[in-house]
């Protein structure tokens, strides 16, 4: 690679610079220090070729600035991607360390040497320190992939950096594009940069699609999972096959009144309410969902009609036993519940949520404040559970 190549370097950084700001701009707040890093990275890799045409030392401390500067924003797009702390006065003190002794490099013992080790070793340190807390707070194979990526190009700085002696066989400033140090550094540079970027700009995408995905599957008053959440937490679940167990669906009593007497607000907190309670007795592996105005659905996995009831029943009790001072509501509210079991049978947990439907409108008919069963005859009907002892559990 000869001077004519090292153009590219620049153009690379910023059209992954663009990239960033555009996805910034897009939601994904990570993007925004590895945006300004790239963009600040492509004037530094400008610097040496306009260098010639415009002699100056401060030129070249520019662009050791820069570089630091650069470096100490793609450890912020770290420390950020990690959630981590951003550590910002370790880092400055490494930055100004590092472009001071670049600075005494250049005005003081004129040596490029003692500038190119003190900027790669500066840069280092730079992505080192924030790669060293991430490692402790991965979680997603896109965590490991950034992980890997910035591993390589602190890699390749620290060499480069420990290597000078070797790669710098002049201390003269106007032989540096000549060197086997600035060919090295473009050419890797040149693989390492779109690498970094590229995973990078995952990982801040990622965050923003995962996000979105949460609010699309949560329903915002309660933090339960919405229908779609349901749907989707389902198809996770049954992807090897239909898992067995029950389903619930619960429906405030009258729940109407409750808007009318008290105002919508009033609702919205008894809704917060009963799916707190909901929440409170749920066995883990269970799938709850908000599914209507104030109607819910939980499956409960691998769970005996029995024990659907006994979780069905500690809910009502503890909904009818809630305290509602300071809403106004002054008398008892109440929810009815509705199950079966999801069979063999089935086609689908459709069929089995139908069924729980028909048990919930059964436990209104009944009085309110009631637990049903329904179960399936084996031949598609729908039929009321039979009085055994353990399943035919009725408030009251
Ligand atoms: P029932 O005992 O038969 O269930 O009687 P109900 O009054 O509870 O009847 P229904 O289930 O049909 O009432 C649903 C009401 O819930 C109607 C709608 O105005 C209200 N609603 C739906 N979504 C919301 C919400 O997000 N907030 C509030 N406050 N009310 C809602
Ligand atoms: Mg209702
Ligand atoms: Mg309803």
């Amino acid at each position: 690679m000869d001077e004519h190549f090292a153009f590219l370097l620049p153009i690379i950084m910023a059209v992954f610079g663009g990239a960033f700001l555009f996805a910034w701009r897009w939601g994904a707040r990570n993007a925004l220090p590895w945006g300004a890093g790239y963009l600040c990275g492509g004037v530094a890799f400008c610097i040496p070729v306009i260098a010639p045409y415009f002699p100056s030392r401060f030129w070249a401390l520019l662009a050791d600035a820069l570089f630091a500067t650069s470096f100490y924003l793609y450890g912020q797009g770290i420390l950020q991607h990690a959630g981590a702390k951003d550590m910002r006065l370790v880092r400055m003190a490494i930055w100004a360390v590092s472009v001071g002794l670049c600075a005494f490099a250049i005005f003081g013992s004129h040596s490029l040497r003692l500038e190119l080790a003190a900027s790669d070793l500066g840069c280092f340190l730079l992505i080192a320190l924030p790669l060293g807390v991430m490692a402790r707070r991965m979680r997603r194979k896109v965590d490991h992939a950034l992980f890997a990526a910035v591993s390589l190009v602190a890699l390749d700085t620290l060499s480069r950096g420990t290597t000078v002696m070797l790669t710098t066989p002049s201390d003269q400033r106007a032989a540096f594009l000549s060197t086997d140090y600035a060919f090295l550094m473009q050419v890797l540079a040149s693989m390492l940069a779109p690498v970094m970027a590229l995973t990078a700009l995952a990982a801040s995408v990622s965050r923003v699609v995962a996000d979105y995905q949460r609010d699309a599957f949560t329903d915002p008053l309660t933090g339960l999972l919405n229908r779609r959440g349901f749907w989707d937490a389902v198809a996770l679940r049954e992807r090897r096959g239909k898992v067995p167990g029950c389903v619930v669906i619960c429906d405030i009593d009258h729940f109407k009144r409750i808007n009318d007497a008290h105002g919508h607000a009033v609702g919205d907190a008894v809704i917060t309410a009963f799916a707190a309670t909901i929440r409170a007795d749920l066995p883990p592996g269970a799938i709850a969902a908000r599914f209507g105005g104030e109607e819910f659905l939980i499956h409960l996995p691998r769970t005996r009609p029995d024990e659907a009831v006994g979780f069905a029943q500690a809910v009502r009790r503890s909904f009818a036993g809630a305290d509602w001072d300071g809403t106004g509501i002054s008398y008892p509210l109440t929810a009815s519940f509705g199950l079966s079991e999801y069979l063999e049978d089935d086609s689908s947990l459709e069929v089995a949520i139908e069924r729980a439907d028909l048990a919930m409108y059964e436990a209104k008919l009944a009085g309110r404040d009631k637990v049903r069963i329904m179960k399936s005859n084996g031949t598609g009907d729908m039929v009321p559970e039979a009085p055994a002892p353990q399943l035919r559990l009725i408030a009251g």
